[in-house]
């Protein structure tokens, strides 16, 4: 479980059902439980800041995390390692496409905001360009 490292670094954290919880924003310092956190059936979570909408790598580095940890270890080094016999249809692909440019997205937009690059930041997006480059291999026809 992806979320379980994350949540024991989280102060304030309670369940809001199966694979969903609310905390303290570590980034914005918030004291309400303003801190969604959601982990998706592949083990991947996802985070939102209701507050201030704090960036998942801000988020992620206040408690002494990498972005790469919102996601299952599996993952890492998969350009090497795709089994043969998993292969996706062409929808689940473009679902995990958009996610990776979801992510891109609020990078950017907090990019944008500071006017500077965080080094997890700029890991993550290469982390996203990998991904995507992945998922172009792993359709069937
Ligand atoms: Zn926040």
């Amino acid at each position: 479980m992806t979320a379980t490292v994350l949540l024991d670094r989280l102060d304030g954290v309670r369940s809001c059902g199966p694979g969903r919880w609310r905390a303290r924003c570590p980034a914005c310092d918030s004291h309400k439980p303003v801190l969604a956190i959601t982990e998706t059936a592949d083990g991947v979570v996802l985070l939102h800041c209701f507050r201030n909408e704090c960036a998942a790598p801000d988020i992620v580095s206040a408690v002494g995390q990498d972005i790469a940890d919102l996601f299952p270890p599996r993952v890492e080094g998969v350009h090497a390692a795709v089994p043969a016999k998993r292969r996706f249809s062409a929808r689940q692909v473009l679902g995990a496409v958009n996610l990776e440019l979801l992510e891109v997205l609020v990078i950017v937009g907090a990019i944008r905001l500071r006017g500077s690059v965080m080094p997890a930041e700029y890991e993550r997006l290469k982390l996203a360009v990998a991904r995507v480059s992945v998922a172009e291999g792993a359709t069937h026809d």
